[in-house]
């Protein structure tokens, strides 16, 4: 089975655990640097992107995390996972840093104040049916560069379409957070995509 470090430093880790299992992988809280070696994919929780940061030095698994997303790892970034895979983003603190790796443009807490949290039923390419998503304090998806495709969008009104679930190679992120939606679908699609690489 393939094993799935999932990021455990901060924010929600166990239902992902839970997911992860049931998609048929072999997955572990991932905390120390020299776990980053034994991970055939990567999981980004959400949680506090400025936290997961600023963790990730002290922990120090911020250089192999992002060496190995360089060399081209799995990965899947869920809401302050999405910000962390991110190679760039608006709204971040100003010395806020992320691992890299998805080519895209992140705006933090996108959604504004009044509909900071939210559920909605999401068309995802790729799913048959529509998923539950559930946001809180998400981020969306401003720019996408060449060669990310993206897999779900929300109307945000006045502000337009914007991307929510993107995918490019073998990393997948989405703004939402689907291990809370009872729907392990996207987790079986990245597992699916672990076993592929
Ligand atoms: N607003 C958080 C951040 O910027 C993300 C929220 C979440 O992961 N649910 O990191």
């Amino acid at each position: 089975a393939p094993r799935i470090g999932v990021l455990a430093l901060q924010g929600d880790v166990r239902e992902h655990l839970r997911m992860l299992t049931d998609a048929g992988a072999e997955p572990f809280g991932l905390r120390r640097p020299a776990e980053v070696e034994r991970c055939d994919g990567l999981l980004i929780p959400g949680g506090e992107s400025t936290t997961i940061d600023k963790l990730s030095r002290i922990f120090e698994v911020r250089d192999p995390i992002r060496a190995r997303l360089a060399e081209g790892m799995p990965a899947f970034g869920t809401c302050a996972g999405m910000i962390m895979l991110a190679d760039r983003i608006r709204g971040g603190l100003p010395d806020q840093q992320t691992f890299g790796g998805l080519d895209v443009t992140v705006r933090r807490n996108a959604f504004g104040r009044q509909v900071d949290s939210f559920e909605t039923e999401l068309d995802v390419a790729g799913l048959a049916a529509p998923m539950h998503a559930v946001f809180i304090r998400a981020p969306w998806v401003d720019e996408v560069g060449e060669g990310v495709e993206v897999l779900a969008s929300v109307d945000a009104g006045p502000a337009g379409q914007h991307p929510v679930v993107v995918r490019q190679g073998a990393v997948l992120a989405s703004s939402f957070h689907p291990e809370f939606g009872g729907d392990d679908r996207l987790h079986r699609m990245f597992v699916d995509t672990v076993r592929a690489g």
